[in-house]
């Protein structure tokens, strides 16, 4: 479902993406995990093209992101098609980005309206499943400022699923949360998980990562420094730099 393959990325003399590979299968869930500045969230924005890599390929469901191949040659695509190509893959951040003056179902009906043509009564059905998924369905007509931490992102979670993505993108969605909100958000991601959809998820949780992850990859520095089993992984690093950075976490 994703193929990275040698993805490099700099900003100016910044080297921040320096050849990263890696593979995920379709409702495959993979966790990302480094050093702050070691290139997670640049490299979720290459997979939706938000930033253009230096080198290096990304395929999202056997499709290469950002570009179009014509005789050999590779064009980049136009902002129309590239916008398209991202409509089929969700993102959550770890600020929920809710419109503020939006309520909860407004908030999610928004995209599917506009881009997807969608009409309004089939929308809000959909949007009204979507909040009962993430178990907010008395909350459809509250508006961001009225609802906690943990509930926005899940309102962002159903925004995110309301395009249908075939790969979804979590950058830290917890780590701007209160503790104790902590585990309805991951809850809903552990759902997700369960009915087959495809992720990517930085995340520190490692709880999170060990239990649900099929893939566990260790980024520093702008490389892969190591990757397995989660559970594999946090048993037995291999690297020293794998061993400091998962004795941070503990
Ligand atoms: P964190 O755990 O703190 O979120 P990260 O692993 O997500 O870190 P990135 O946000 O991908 O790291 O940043 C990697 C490096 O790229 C950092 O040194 C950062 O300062 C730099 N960087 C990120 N975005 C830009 C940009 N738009 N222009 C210039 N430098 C950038
Ligand atoms: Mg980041």
């Amino acid at each position: 479902m994703l193929q990275a393959d040698r993805v490099c990325k700099n900003y100016g003399a910044l080297q921040v993406l320096r050849g990263v590979s890696l593979e995920i299968e379709r409702g495959q869930v993979l966790c990302l995990v480094g050093p702050s500045g070691s290139g997670k969230s640049t490299f979720l924005r290459c997979i939706n093209h938000l930033e253009r890599v230096n080198a290096g390929r990304l395929y999202v469901d056997g499709k290469l992101v950002g570009y179009a191949e014509h005789g050999g040659k590779l064009h980049e695509l136009t902002p129309r098609a590239a916008a398209r190509q991202r409509r089929e893959i969700g993102m959550v951040f770890q600020h929920f980005n809710l419109f503020p003056h939006r309520t909860a179902l407004e908030n999610i009906i928004e995209a599917p309206i506009l881009v997807r043509k969608i009409p309004r009564a089939k929308a809000v059905e959909r949007a009204r499943d979507l909040l009962a998924r993430v178990g907010l369905v008395d909350k459809a007509d509250a508006y961001p400022a009225q609802l906690s931490g943990g509930q926005q992102q899940r309102v962002a979670i159903a925004r995110a699923l309301a395009m249908d993505p075939k790969l979804m993108l979590f950058d830290e969605p917890t780590s701007a949360l209160d503790p104790e909100l902590v585990g309805e958000v991951l809850s809903v991601m552990k759902h997700l998980a369960q009915e087959g959809m495809t992720m990517v998820v930085v995340t520190h949780e490692i709880g999170f990562a060990r239990e649900v992850a099929d893939q566990l990859v260790f980024m520093d520095a702008g490389v892969v420094v190591e990757s397995g089993e989660p559970r594999e992984l946090l048993a037995n690093p291999q690297q020293d730099r794998t061993k400091a950075f998962l004795s941070t976490l503990l």
